[in-house]
């Protein structure tokens, strides 16, 4: 099939979140499937020289937006079987930060309506175009209002995939013709109108063929107003185009055995020069405990953090039971920032669990890898989850993750059975701290008590296949059926 790919963000371009990791995975796994795929972002000054200079200049056309005539430049970059295309506008994206800014709405209106208007400049004319987010929910908008006039982009299928539902582009009515140049039939009838404002994500939500959201389980909790931030309804009326696809992890950039970031390389199955997994992994927990002053100690577990400090990562769960934790003879390694009460409750902890507590406050990728190489479990008690990273970072690295039972957190973790030894981790249901204690106490007991049990959950882990070619899998079957 015939595939676009619009995007905010992308690895290697310019990333500030779990978007730019999916935009820089699926698109490949899609071209390896024997799919035709072009993905379109913009060009951010964030976007480093070397790639730049890799760019070759395309064309450049005036976009019509409301009643400005705007510059948009088209820069075209081959990489791994995908055709990247940049567009390029100095005034909006030669900015030192991707969002935040007072105009956003604006920019991001601006990236969609250049992309419905470039289709022509493009290699192929796609049959679906993946969107992403609220920066690119007027897309699916854009087309149905063009192709009146335009023929050739009438069957152009949409899929919208929410990443988080949080953000979703809500504006004063005003910009619906001044900022997006859009007649006012779309939002006296609904479509594009929510509690009296303009809400781009419901847009795309009531427009486009298919909705994914990042987990099955997720997909599901948006019919609810606890996870859905007022979009519940929106996500029910369309229930029937709704479909939940996990995201998928790196394999190769998460590989015990071959990651230079961590103290020694190991693997399940036997390898020349690689440790086993039980010998690669204490010494990377060796190497933890030193690093982070703890006390160098083989036979205690090592529960580990890796998340921003904030509310929703469900952190008031674990200071409310914190010293019950260390109380089951147990270390703990929290990395992280955000939210200044959690940082300071974690720092005040640290005097009292000398040599058993350790805290890295700030953002950390080499600290985050010897702690997922190195701990033996990862708390993520999260209130909600969309899909979830570091859980599926930490199984492939033998470290045994501890969950509630929330979005993709519930799709990637299945609870330890005791009596068949079946799972992969340990999950609690409640968000409740108690609960929590509960299968923490369970996942220290196993590692004192049952080390036989607790590796066949290391091992249940790594042997998980949490690749992108099985997701693309996934979106491909959803393609076809919107254009079958
Ligand atoms: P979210 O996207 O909601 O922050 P995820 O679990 O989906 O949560 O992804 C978080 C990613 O960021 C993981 O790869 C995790 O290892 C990484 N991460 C989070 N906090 C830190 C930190 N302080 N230092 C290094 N890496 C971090």
């Amino acid at each position: 099939m015939k595939i676009l790919f619009a995007t905010s963000e992308a690895v290697p371009f310019c990333k500030t979140g779990g978007l730019a990791d999916v935009a820089g995975s699926l698109p490949q796994a899609l071209a390896k499937a024997g799919n035709d795929v072009e993905v379109i972002l913009p060009l951010y000054q964030r976007v480093a020289d070397n790639w730049k200079d890799k760019m070759s200049f395309v064309c450049s056309i005036e976009v019509p937006l409301g009643w400005r005539r705007v510059y948009c430049g088209l820069f075209r970059l081959e990489q791994e079987g995908v055709t990247w295309y940049f567009v390029d506008n100095e005034y909006y994206f030669k900015r030192d930060s991707l969002y935040g800014h007072y105009d956003d709405g604006e920019r991001f209106g601006f990236f969609s309506r250049a992309t419905v208007a470039l289709l022509n400049a493009l290699e192929f004319m796609p049959e679906v175009i993946h969107c992403n987010d609220w920066q690119t929910a007027l897309i699916p908008i854009y087309l149905k209002d063009e192709c009146v006039r335009w023929s050739e982009i009438r069957g152009i299928k949409t899929v919208f995939t929410v990443h988080n539902i949080e953000y979703q582009g809500r504006y004063g009515k005003e910009t619906l013709e001044d900022l997006f140049g859009l007649a006012p039939g779309w939002f006296t009838d609904g479509t594009i109108a929510m509690d009296g404002d303009v809400n781009l994500l419901k847009g795309a939500l009531m427009t486009c063929d298919a909705i994914t959201a990042v987990s099955p389980t997720y997909a599901q909790e948006l019919r609810y107003a606890y996870f859905a931030h007022g979009m519940e309804s929106v996500i029910r009326i369309n229930g029937g185009k709704v479909y939940g696809v996990l995201n998928g992890l790196d394999m190769a950039a998460y590989d015990p055995a071959a990651d230079k970031r961590i103290e020694a390389n190991y693997s399940l199955k036997p390898k020349k020069g690689i440790e086993t997994m039980e010998k690669g992994k204490a010494v990377n927990k060796q190497h933890l405990q030193e690093t982070m002053n703890l006390d160098v100690n083989p036979d205690v577990p090592v529960i580990g953090i890796i998340s921003r400090l904030v509310s929703h990562k469900g952190l008031d769960l674990v200071c409310q039971v914190f010293d019950e934790i260390l109380g089951l003879n147990c270390q703990f390694v929290v990395l992280g920032s955000g939210d200044w009460n959690y940082e300071q409750f974690f720092e005040a902890k640290l005097g009292q669990y000398q040599g058993r507590m350790a805290l890295y406050r700030g953002y950390n990728e080499a600290l985050a890898m010897k702690i997922y190489a190195g701990a033996d479990l990862l708390l993520m008690p999260s209130k909600s989850e969309p899909c979830g990273l570091a859980q599926m970072i930490a199984m492939r690295y033998g470290t045994v993750p501890i969950v509630r039972e929330t979005g993709g957190l519930k799709d990637t973790v299945h609870p330890y059975e005791a009596w068949c030894g079946a799972g992969n981790g340990f999950t609690f249901a409640d968000y409740s701290s108690h609960d929590m204690l509960y299968v923490i106490r369970q996942a220290v007991d196993l590692f004192y008590n049952n080390a036989p049990a607790f590796r066949k959950l290391q091992e249940a882990g790594m042997s998980e296949d949490f690749s992108w070619p099985r997701r693309a899998e996934e979106y491909n079957n959803i393609y076809q059926k919107i254009c079958s």
